[in-house]
């Protein structure tokens, strides 16, 4: 695509434009009806990309579902349209777009294989661990945020920003970098906060939402986590069963504050939450100090995510996902540190 077939108000550097880029945004214009899919327990990434590209899509005039095979977790419930998301879609779609999934087990029951085996599938992801499962594949590491990507690709087909979109992908920003704490916080990022506050995204009413306000029930549940916290080694690590959750009253899943917490430890490099799930498989959420990866043991046991921002689903017990996860994050630390020796 040359620049003369751009779409006026793009406001890409030329670097940006590449195959990815180019292939996405002629899919997207072709397209009749689009489903676009975002991970099981979302986070505030995979619902901000999701509602920003839904609302791009609205504006461009295309049909299009959003979906996400789990619910929409109460402290996104606030950003617009979130109403709107579906977990068994259902139309004729002639294009998918997946958002911050790493493989396609992540985007589970919203993606029907048997109905959709031979519509094209566009990949935008953010995490190392991405294997490529799309037609198109936009996985960018470097970007702190899927919704880092949605928003190129809306500047990209030349959709203008608006408040409603700009407060979706802000939010997905202000999640994936826990309020601009983590190292991926470059200036670019920055500036990209900039343009989407400046469209008329609040800051502080994000923070609001996703940070400051959490049940009673769920800080009772931290607090029992946190006192049976347990060291191994530069480990910290605590678990949350059912019984727990029914104990504190709480009848949700889904909130990363906990292990982030927990691996602020200054004994420790790594965090790990195992919480037992209500389907019974146990979700295991892994957090590391800059320089240690984590992603490689996540990958390794079916899962993915960031170098230091990792989880996989266990089949298992409690007892054993802990076992099993302790014991090869043993093994990785000291591959890593034998290597760095070298
Ligand atoms: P969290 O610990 O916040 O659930 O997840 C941390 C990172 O790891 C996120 O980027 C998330 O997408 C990824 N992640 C968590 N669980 C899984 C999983 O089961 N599979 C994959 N592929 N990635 C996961
Ligand atoms: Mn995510």
């Amino acid at each position: 695509m040359s620049k003369a077939h751009r779409a006026e108000g793009a406001s890409l550097r030329d670097e940006s434009f590449t195959y990815e880029s180019q292939t996405t945004a002629q899919l997207i214009r072709q397209a009749q009806d689009i489903l676009v899919i975002c991970h099981v327990m979302p986070d505030g990434d995979a619902i901000g990309s999701l509602l920003g590209l839904g609302w791009a899509l609205h504006k461009l005039g295309k049909e299009h579902t959003l979906a996400c095979a789990s619910p929409v977790p109460d402290s996104f419930a606030y950003l617009p349209g979130s109403e709107a998301i579906v977990a068994h879609p259902a139309g004729n779609y002639d294009l998918v777009i997946s958002l911050d999934c790493s493989d396609l087990k992540r985007l589970g029951t919203a993606y029907d294989q048997n109905s959709l085996r031979r519509v094209p599938i566009i990949n935008i992801d953010h995490h190392i661990t991405n294997v490529g499962f799309g037609s198109v594949n936009w996985v960018d590491p470097n970007s702190a945020a899927t919704a880092q990507i949605v928003l190129t690709l809306i500047e990209y087909v030349g959709v203008p920003l608006d408040p409603t979109i700009a407060i979706c992908l802000l939010n997905g920003i202000v999640t994936d970098t826990r309020g601009f704490r983590t190292p991926n916080t470059t200036p670019t990022v920055m500036e990209v906060v900039t343009r989407l506050m400046t469209t008329g995204a609040s800051l502080p009413e994000i923070t609001e939402q996703v940070f400051n306000r959490r049940p009673l029930a769920l800080i009772r549940l931290w607090g029992r986590a946190l006192s049976a916290a347990q060291l191994d080694g530069r480990i910290i690590w605590t678990e949350i069963s059912q019984a727990m959750k029914r104990e504190c009253g709480l009848d949700s899943d889904s909130d990363d504050g906990l292990v982030s917490f927990l691996t602020s430890a200054c004994e420790a490099d790594v965090g790990i939450v195992f919480t037992e799930k209500d389907d019974g498989t146990i979700d295991v959420s892994m957090r590391s100090m800059p320089g240690i990866d984590i992603s490689s043991v996540a990958m390794r046991l079916g899962g993915g995510g960031h170098p230091q921002a990792a989880g996989c689903n266990l089949n298992s017990s409690l007892t054993e996902a802990r076992e099993r996860i302790l014991a090869e994050m043993r093994h990785s630390l000291l591959e890593q540190v034998a290597r760095h020796q070298h």
